[in-house]
Parts: structure tokens; C-alpha cells; sequence
């Protein structure tokens, strides 16, 4: 085990994907939180921040406007905003790929028309930015959207534009948004009372509440990881954690094999 002192300081926050980054692999969170090496945009990250964006922007006009013919306003704004030239160069993408990829965004982003009524949504923020620090742990977010229902509670909404989960792994698709409720708690000192996730390329909604024994669990799950951080920090040495599931869509599987891990293929 080589044993290094880091140059770059600890963040001084960390966003709960940041976190998760850490309890999939710690060497990951490493190579991108504290060597900060970027990871190249795919398809699919890309393709997220597309659709997020157009509906980030029908969500800031008046209600009664928030319609599907309304996704191709933003289109021009959305493919300036996100696919940049870095973008582009990490996709490749030819002229044509590009139009094919915006046409793509803009049906995924005219699906959750048809999976919600947006005229009739109450929206108590959108991509709003969460600061807070919970047992110690300074912890940063920004939510997609908190809507308030009729019976006056608030729903955590958050837009996915990859596959509908299997749901034996939904413990892991809901551990994210459960700790952004634990923030909410902190930040607004009310507790979001569900969490509703819109697979919005799959059509699919899927849904759960939020609970005392949800919220503490993440609370200490986020203590904890951030105590091995600092620990592993002040080691210098981040363990690698190769599995399937973790190195699957790793951006840093060549630095792992050159440093002699067994990442699988
Ligand atoms: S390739 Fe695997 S072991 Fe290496 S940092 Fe990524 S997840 Fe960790």
C-alpha cells in the first residue's frame, strides 16, 4: 500500500452522489472529489442534464403554461447550455449525431407530459440548492424539484432519464433522495413526506415515503462515511473497491489497472 499526502485540501461539502461515490468505492471518490480528475460526459450524462435543463426551465413559467409543446422553446437554450464543445468532443458527436440527440432529449422531455399534469403542480422550488451540515458532516445539493401537495406536505421530485430500477435494488436508487430529505429536514425544518422519482425516458413513477427510520439511517449512514473520509484522508490512502456494479461506469478503470487493481471487465 503506498501511502500518499494529498496536495488538494478535503472538500469542504459534499453532495450526497459525492457520498455514494464514497460507500461504492472510496478510491473513486478520491480519484474525483480530492485529485479532482475529470470524468469525461457520456451519452447518457449528457442526455440527463438535457432533459433536466428543459424541464428545469417548464417549471419556471406560470402554471397554466407548463405544457408539452412548451419542451421545444428551450431546445437552443438547453443544446448551448449543455452541449458544449468539451461535451461534444467527449460524445463525438458528428452534426447529425447532434440533431439526433437533441430530437432524442426532446421526446424524453415531452414523455412526463404524459405521466403528470405540470398545470396543476404546486412548486415550492426548483433546483433548489440545499447547505447544510448534519452530525458533522457538511453536506451540499441541489434539489430538481419539492412540490407541495393538497394535504399540504412536500414531495421530493427528481427526474431520471435512465432505465425504470429493478426493484429488488430500490434501497440503493432511493439512498441518494432519502438523504436530500434528511437536508430538507435541516435546511427547512419540515420533512419532505415522500419521495416520487420519474423515470421519464421509461414512463414509469416510482414512489416512496419518507420515514423517522429512513431519515436516521441516512443521517448516520452520512456520519459514518464521512468519518472514513477524513480517517482515509489523513491516512493518504483511499482503499479501491473493485466490483461489477461499482466499476461498471468508472471513468477511472485505467488509472485502477495501471495501479494494479483487479478491476473486472
Ligand atoms: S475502477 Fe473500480 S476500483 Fe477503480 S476507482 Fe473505479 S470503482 Fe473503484
Amino acid at each position: 500500500m503506498s501511502i500518499v499526502t494529498f496536495e488538494r485540501p478535503l472538500p469542504q461539502s459534499l453532495s450526497p452522489s459525492r457520498l455514494q461515490d464514497f460507500q461504492a468505492c472510496p478510491r473513486r471518490f478520491q480519484h474525483a472529489s480530492i485529485d479532482r480528475i475529470p470524468q469525461p460526459s457520456t451519452r447518457a450524462t449528457a442526455m440527463g442534464r438535457f432533459v433536466h435543463y428543459i424541464l428545469e426551465n417548464i417549471f419556471s413559467l406560470p402554471a397554466p403554461e407548463r405544457l408539452a409543446e412548451r419542451t421545444s422553446d428551450f431546445l437552443d437554450l438547453a443544446t448551448t447550455a449543455i452541449l458544449t464543445e468539451d461535451v461534444r468532443t467527449d460524445l463525438g458527436l458528428t452534426d447529425s449525431q447532434q440533431e439526433s440527440f437533441i430530437r432524442e432529449g426532446d421526446k424524453i422531455a415531452k414523455n412526463y407530459f404524459s405521466m403528470e399534469d405540470a398545470t396543476t403542480r404546486k412548486v415550492e422550488g426548483i433546483e433548489q440548492r440545499l447547505n447544510v451540515e448534519i452530525n458533522g458532516v457538511p453536506l451540499v445539493g441541489i434539489l430538481d424539484r419539492l412540490d407541495r401537495e393538497e394535504d399540504n406536505s412536500l414531495t421530493i421530485v427528481d427526474y431520471k432519464t435512465g432505465r425504470a430500477p429493478n426493484p429488488n435494488f430500490l434501497s440503493s436508487v432511493f439512498a441518494n433522495t432519502e438523504l436530500y430529505a434528511a437536508m430538507c429536514e435541516e435546511a427547512l425544518k419540515e420533512t419532505p413526506q415522500r419521495i416520487r422519482l420519474f423515470y421519464v425516458g421509461a414512463g414509469e413513477i416510482v414512489e416512496r415515503p419518507v420515514t423517522p427510520v429512513v431519515v436516521e439511517a441516512r443521517r448516520k449512514a452520512a456520519a459514518t462515511a464521512w468519518s472514513n473520509i477524513t480517517t482515509y484522508y489523513a491516512d493518504g490512502h483511499f482503499p479501491a473497491r473493485p466490483s461489477a456494479n461499482a466499476c461498471r461506469f468508472c471513468a477511472y478503470k485505467s488509472l485502477c489497472r495501471d495501479a494494479g487493481v483487479a478491476v473486472p471487465n
